[in-house]
């Protein structure tokens, strides 16, 4: 089923995003997760592709396990470092696999990394068009509401995030957040400058501490004061940290639930424990 589909209906939806594993021989364990997280019937499950196009053979071994699982799997696709032709042997094999939602990334810039003479593509929105010339695909992209770490302004970040929804984009995942407040001020500024394309929010259940640095580093985003007294208080103990983490991110999706945002996807780290129980957490709201 494509994704817009599913948005289009103005249900609540929860997904899910996994990553595939580093190592082949992980594989089988990586699978085990997606009938953990396929059992909690989330709206579609997302798999990342790795940093500069590795792995796209276990990216595709997990979008179709999520396949034969039934549920709606979302390939996520990084351009910077491949060829035309590379991509699209890539859309063309999942064309063959039956997989129609591909989230249509740049990738981030590898250290030392030499823009080629021939390199075709350098941003997104050169991607989401190649996507949409190959087939009949639904194709999501990336925003961020705290600003691309890379960007001159926010302006401008917004000016390229129309540029590139104009190019076919059918929706659009955040960066993850923690204030609320940033999502709710993205999201009016998104609809000023015209972008119509729906926009899924993104949020991370920090069940750890070590997760945080690893967060703020990969997305430059920042933690409300009542977060940090959630660390301070509980980070040292895995069990306290982990159920203040899920409360958090549940607290963050029943406010965005009840201000109108009925779209949310999970950065579930492969957890499949914490996707229950924040699954569980939602139940009778989900299912109002
Ligand atoms: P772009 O849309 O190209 O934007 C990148 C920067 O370029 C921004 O600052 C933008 O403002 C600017 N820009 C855009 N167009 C132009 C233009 N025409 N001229 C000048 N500047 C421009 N990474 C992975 O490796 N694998 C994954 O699976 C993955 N999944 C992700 C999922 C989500 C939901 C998100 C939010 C990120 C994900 N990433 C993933 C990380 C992503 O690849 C990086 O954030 C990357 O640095 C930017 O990708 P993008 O698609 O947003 O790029």
């Amino acid at each position: 089923m494509k994704i817009s589909e599913i948005l289009a209906n103005n249900k609540i939806t929860v997904s899910f995003e996994m990553f595939p594993p580093k190592q082949w021989d992980k594989i089988e364990k990586t699978k085990e997760t997606v009938h953990t997280m396929a059992a909690q019937k989330p709206s579609f499950i997302s798999v990342t592709y790795g940093a500069a196009g590795t792995r796209t053979g276990f990216t595709s071994e997990i979008a179709n396990e999520i396949k034969k699982c039934g549920e709606t799997p979302l390939y996520h696709l990084t351009c910077l470092t491949s060829t035309k032709e590379k991509i699209d042997s890539v859309l063309s094999s999942l064309q063959q696999d039956g997989i129609e939602n591909v989230l249509a990334l740049r990738g981030d810039i590898p250290e030392n990394f030499n823009f080629p003479d021939k390199q075709y593509f350098h941003h997104a929105y050169e991607l989401v068009k190649v996507i949409k010339q190959h087939g009949d695909f639904c194709v999501g992209a990336a925003c961020y509401p705290e600003v691309h770490p890379e960007s001159k302004s926010a302006h401008d970040d917004l000016l390229r995030l129309k540029e590139k929804t104009d190019c076919g984009v059918d929706f659009l995942t955040t960066q993850m957040f923690f204030d609320n407040d940033v999502f709710f001020d993205f999201k009016e500024r998104c609809k000023l400058i015209g972008i119509k394309a729906p926009i899924i929010a993104g949020i991370m259940p920090i069940t750890n501490a070590s997760q945080i640095n690893r967060s703020i580093q990969l997305s430059g985003c920042r933690f409300p004061k009542k977060f940090s007294a959630i660390i301070e208080r509980f980070g040292d103990n895995a069990q306290s940290m982990k159920q203040a983490g899920v409360i958090y991110a549940l607290e963050q999706i029943v406010d965005l639930i009840a201000n109108g945002q009925n779209n949310i996807h999970i950065y579930t780290m492969n957890k499949g424990d914490v996707a229950a129980a924040i699954m569980k957490g939602l139940s009778d709201i989900i299912n109002e």
